[in-house]
């Protein structure tokens, strides 16, 4: 299946559907981004791929075509059902679709130990954020490209000091390097949604931080960006049993300024804090 505005309306005329707003369909109608996209993606066929959300399945057969085996997740039973008639039974044979919400599909059930396993996948922008936090917490998946709208993809990559910098960013930096690949104008879905998306790559690496409890790391990072406009010393007695003399001389010791904001410290400097306070346990 070609990506076009015509495929894609003739699709959808041929099930009687319109794209349902509340799943947050927006269809691919260019095929020289889908193709981008596959060519970005690190696939080869040995690669299986993980594809949230497939949709009419703009994505889905050149997915097939590079991968070993793709995986599609899909919510809505229309879409799954025109992947099944349009998709697999076209000849996409290393293709399966499951109908499920992403965010309850147990990653155990698939059989991916020991495989190369990648997400591609042009993300329903509703649930956006708690997608990318459970891919980061499966550790079978070593790389993610995805499509997001423009304002995700700069707090992914944000950098400290900036507006764009907050617990996303820094749970990224600690996980993975993330990287914007390029952009992807709004009139390349349909239907055309009020701001332009862009396309950011998601790479797991090791770090030397040796972290003895790192989900309580990460629900740390996310305590100290909770009131963005309060200081970090501010967020800190909110949220855990502290003296605030005692905050104000450690906090100090690190960063050299006691009305810190999370917004500006390094990743290295919100992992010292996290130590020093010794929560690492
Ligand atoms: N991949 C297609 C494309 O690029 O044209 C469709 C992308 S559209 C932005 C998002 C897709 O995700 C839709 O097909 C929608 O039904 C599906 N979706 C929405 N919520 C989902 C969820 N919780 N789990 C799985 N799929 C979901």
């Amino acid at each position: 299946m070609i990506a076009s505005i015509n495929r894609t309306k003739e699709i959808l005329n041929k099930y009687d559907l319109q794209a349902k707003k509340r799943f947050g369909q927006n269809f691919l109608i260019d095929s020289n981004i889908v193709s981008k996209i596959v060519n970005t993606a690190n696939i080869d066929e040995n690669t299986v791929v993980i594809e949230i959300g497939p949709g009419i399945g703009a994505m889905t057969e050149l997915l097939a075509k590079a991968a070993k085996r793709v995986i599609c997740f899909e919510i809505d039973s229309d879409m799954v059902n025109i992947i099944n008639n349009e998709i697999i039974n076209e000849g996409a044979r290393n293709v399966e679709i499951k109908e499920i919400d992403f965010l309850k599909v147990n990653l155990k059930d698939y059989n991916l130990e020991g495989e190369k396993v990648i997400v591609v996948s042009n993300l329903p922008y509703y649930i956006t954020t708690p997608i990318i936090f459970k891919l980061l917490n499966e550790e079978v998946i070593k790389e993610i490209y995805v499509m997001v709208q423009d304002e995700v993809a700069r707090r992914l990559v944000g950098l400290p000091k900036t507006k764009d910098y907050g617990s996303l960013s820094v749970m990224i930096k600690y996980l993975a390097t993330a990287k914007f690949e390029f952009k992807v104008g709004r009139n390349c879905f349909f239907p055309a949604p009020n701001v332009d998306s862009g396309i950011v790559s998601i790479k797991r690496t090791k770090n030397d931080y040796n972290l003895k409890n790192e989900p309580k790391f990460l629900k740390f990072v996310q305590s100290i960006f909770e009131m963005r406009r309060k200081t970090l010393i501010n967020n800190l007695l909110k949220d855990y049993d502290y003296k605030r003399n005692e905050l104000e001389e450690k906090i100090a010791s690190i960063t050299g300024d006691i009305n810190c904001r999370a917004e500006s410290l390094s990743l290295d400097e919100i992992i010292k804090i996290y130590q020093i306070l010794g929560l690492d346990k």
